[in-house]
């Protein structure tokens, strides 16, 4: 087929340039791989910490623990760290690692279609086309925002954007702002914006629980003794990672035993909130943990402002500037901030992608969302997700899964260079059923599944196609390797096409 000739090929093409794609990047270098290109939609590298800038964006988990291990940084300005600085530290592992010159920037990409004849992706983008043996998918589990269907919301003449999307040159001084729910994002913006505005309106559908964030700043003592001892940075990650990986049991398998955090959360509430009415309006009716738990210690204070209304009921109709709630609370505003998360279990990107029988893997995924070991899926050869279905955490570090799904991946490449020629891995459906079974199964006793809340770790049917179900190091271990056994090895006809490795110039990788 001529088209084929005169588009670029590479070897490995990666989707994303957050903590994924940027970890995908200096993976593939480290195993010897250059003949990589990392598309991304957007201008810059950063993925959820380029896009999430709005006032009070931190990290949940501490930076020590929140990092690359193989990029350790001993000058983290905070406990927690803001998201400039982890955007800075994203920046700068992208120039360390040399990875810029692989990056093309403002390349969406908008389908990628299996040609069974060649064993490739084909590849188009916003920029052009190429084609790739192997696609890795790092498009992130909340990079695309979630606005809900409000009827009347285009009726409304005032300002509307998410919070992930923040319109920084949009003054909120003395305006109405209405804030549209209560998670991770919105509890960090609420303390920033309140001093700020003449009114804030919260819809909360669902209160969270809440724990005081043990914030501070990181001392230049601690600094100094991480850069001349390396192993304190180790040491530190080490203790943080450790105490996470205690926790694990009481989410998975004894969530009574949670019962106790339930108590210091009540206390915590009632330290920040004297008035009765609302300590009762933002006490959750269901198990901690079942949702996300959030850490604020200015989000309880800033509640208690005379600006501030908490409305204990959901957004459901715009009139003009009234907003009305579930429950018949109207509020006028000049404002609307959308706290409302992300397309999490629809994963935007599966429409994009056209397997080997034509079908999409939203079609293949209509039932909810499976992947062999987190990254595979059947009938989709050689393409693989980073934080693929049931690789989330509730309550640790997503670098470290991030970390061991590259571990797959490099093994995975691994061994289709041992096998040679032109070569692709399939999936077996048996093998992702297996999986999937273990999961499920493994699921049914978690706080997630039994602490009686509905969140975003479970799709339109209820299923939990999110959270993996155990510690951080029984996921290691399950993708250390790639087991062939759980693989239909697809071979093609003939050598690698001559002259594919040229094409590299023309896409200006290898560096
Ligand atoms: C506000 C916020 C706070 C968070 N806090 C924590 C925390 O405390 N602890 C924790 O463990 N996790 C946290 N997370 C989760 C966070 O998403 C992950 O930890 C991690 O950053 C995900 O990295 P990623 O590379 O997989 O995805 P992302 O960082 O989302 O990057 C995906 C990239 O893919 C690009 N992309 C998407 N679609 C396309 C396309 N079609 N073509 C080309 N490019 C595309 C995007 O532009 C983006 O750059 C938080 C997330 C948010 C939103």
């Amino acid at each position: 087929m001529a088209e084929h000739e005169h588009v670029p090929h590479v070897r490995v093409a990666v989707i994303g340039s957050g903590f994924g794609g940027l970890g995908a990047a200096v993976r593939l270098r480290r195993e010897g791989v250059t003949d990589f290109v990392v598309l991304e939609r957007a201008g810059a590298v950063g993925g959820t910490w380029r896009d999430n800038s709005y006032p009070g964006c931190a990290c949940d988990v501490p930076s020590h623990l929140y990092s690359f291990s193989f990029a350790p940084n001993p000058d983290w300005p905070r406990t927690f760290s803001g998201q400039e600085h982890i955007r800075a530290y994203l920046e700068h592992v992208t120039d360390v690692f040399r990875l810029r010159p692989h990056i093309r920037f403002d390349s969406e990409v908008k389908l990628m279609t299996w040609d069974a004849e060649r064993l490739h992706w084909s590849i188009e983008t916003s920029s052009g086309s190429l084609t790739a043996d192997v696609v890795v998918s790092a498009t992130g589990p909340l990079s695309d925002p979630r606005i809900p269907d409000i009827p009347g919301l285009d009726s409304f003449p005032g300002k509307v954007f998410h919070s992930a999307r923040w319109d920084h040159e949009y003054d909120l001084r003395g305006k109405r702002v209405a804030l549209i729910g209560t998670g991770a994002s919105a509890i960090q913006i609420v303390p920033s914006i309140q001093p700020d505005v003449a009114k804030l309106t919260l819809f909360q559908r669902t209160p969270p629980w809440v724990m005081p964030r043990v914030d501070r700043p990181i001392s230049g003592f601690e600094r100094g003794l991480h850069r001349a001892l390396p192993f304190t940075t180790q040491l530190r990650r080490g203790l943080l990672w450790g105490i996470r990986e205690l926790q694990v049991q009481a989410f998975t398998k004894h969530p009574d035993e949670l019962g106790f955090v339930e108590r210091l959360a009540k206390r915590n509430m009632a330290r920040a909130i004297k008035d009765p009415a609302l300590r009762a309006k933002l006490t959750p009716d269901y198990r901690i943990g079942c949702k996300r738990i959030l850490l604020s210690s200015s989000y309880y204070p800033a509640l208690t402002q005379p600006n501030v209304d908490v409305v204990a009921s959901g957004l459901t109709e715009v009139r003009g500037s009234t907003l009305v709630a579930v429950d018949g609370t109207e509020a006028e505003v000049d404002t609307i901030i959308f706290g409302t998360g992300f397309h999490v279990t629809d994963m935007p990107i599966a429409e994009r992608v056209v397997g080997a029988d034509g079908r999409t893997l939203a079609e293949a995924w209509k039932d909810g969302m499976a992947a062999l070991r987190g990254a595979t899926a059947a009938g989709f050869p050689n393409w693989m997700t980073i934080i693929g279905p049931n690789t989330g955490l509730g309550n640790s570090s997503m670098i470290l899964m991030i970390e061991s799904q590259l571990n797959y991946m490099a093994d995975y490449l691994r061994q289709l260079n041992v096998l040679g020629g032109r070569v692709a891995f399939d999936a077996r459906p048996r093998a992702i059923d297996a999986w999937n079974h273990t999961v499920q199964e493994r699921m049914k006793r978690t706080v997630w599944n039994t602490g009686g809340c509905t969140s975003w770790y479970l799709d339109a049917r209820g299923r939990n196609t999110t959270i993996w179900p155990g510690t951080t190091s029984e996921f290691r271990g399950a993708t250390r390797r790639v087991d062939l056994a759980e693989y239909e090895v697809l071979r093609g006809t003939g050598a690698a096409e001559p002259g594919r490795g040229s094409e590299e110039t023309k896409l200006g990788v290898g560096a």
